[in-house]
């Protein structure tokens, strides 16, 4: 894609990716098409590719460039991937997995975000993400089971649910951590029917994942 946001986007590339080892082809190539700008609130546009999260309505917030990219390494897609993803938010992290992936599901819990999710996927041409309202805590057991489960919200535990849903050789990556201040990038395989390997990676800050078998369910914060 080329237009007056390419320079800005190439850089981003170049300086948030590339240099911090964000190297697959298939991402990169997902990050370079999918245009952040158009995922932003208006008065933003100038911010598109800074190297942080911004605000979007409901006092939520679009992921950092880096962080949406990262997410999708650590969960090793294949291009046949089914995969689910919670936490809509403004729809950004759905697009890049749509570009890497055959079939993504995305669900939010508040439904105007959702709305300007869908709205904006479709005038962008995304005939392979579905939008749904509700908890994601819960998953999506109709469309399950799912290659990978992307969780962009922090929750106090990898809600059992999501597990459940996964393949076997399914892989989940979710920020987890004991408080809504600091999280770390949790990955987990399902490697059996009841095995599951799970390790802490990175270091994050994501808003609260709310929900029956998030904050508020399983664990009062
Ligand atoms: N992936 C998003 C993007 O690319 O813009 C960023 C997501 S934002 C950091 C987290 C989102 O998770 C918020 O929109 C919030 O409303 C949503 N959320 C929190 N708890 C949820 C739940 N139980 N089910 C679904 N969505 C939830």
């Amino acid at each position: 894609m080329h237009d007056d946001m390419s320079d800005a986007r190439e850089e981003m590339i170049e300086r948030q990716l590339i240099a911090r080892g964000i190297v697959e082809p298939r991402i990169i190539d997902a990050m370079r098409r999918v245009p952040r700008e158009a995922f932003l609130r208006w008065g933003l546009r100038e911010f598109a590719y800074a190297d942080e999260s911004l605000p979007i309505e409901a006092e939520q917030t679009i992921s950092q460039p880096f962080i949406v990219a990262l997410m999708l390494a650590i969960a090793q897609l294949g291009p046949n991937d089914h995969v689910l993803e919670i936490g809509t938010g403004s729809g950004y992290a759905a697009a890049v997995l749509a570009e890497v992936v055959a079939v993504v599901d995305t669900i939010e819990r508040l439904p105007q975000l959702a709305a300007s999710a869908y709205n904006r996927l479709t005038s962008l041409g995304y005939d392979n993400v579905s939008v749904h309202v509700g908890d994601g805590t819960l998953g999506l057991p109709a469309r399950g089971p799912f290659d990978a489960i992307l969780v962009t919200a922090s929750g106090p535990v990898v809600p059992p649910a999501l597990c459940a849903q996964l393949k076997v050789g399914g892989r989940l990556v979710m920020p987890v951590g004991p408080n809504t201040e600091r999280q770390r990038l949790c990955r987990l395989v399902r490697y059996g029917d009841r095995t599951y390997y799970q390790e802490m990676l990175n270091f994050v800050r994501f808003v609260p994942l709310i929900g029956a078998q998030g904050w508020g369910g399983i664990t009062e914060e």
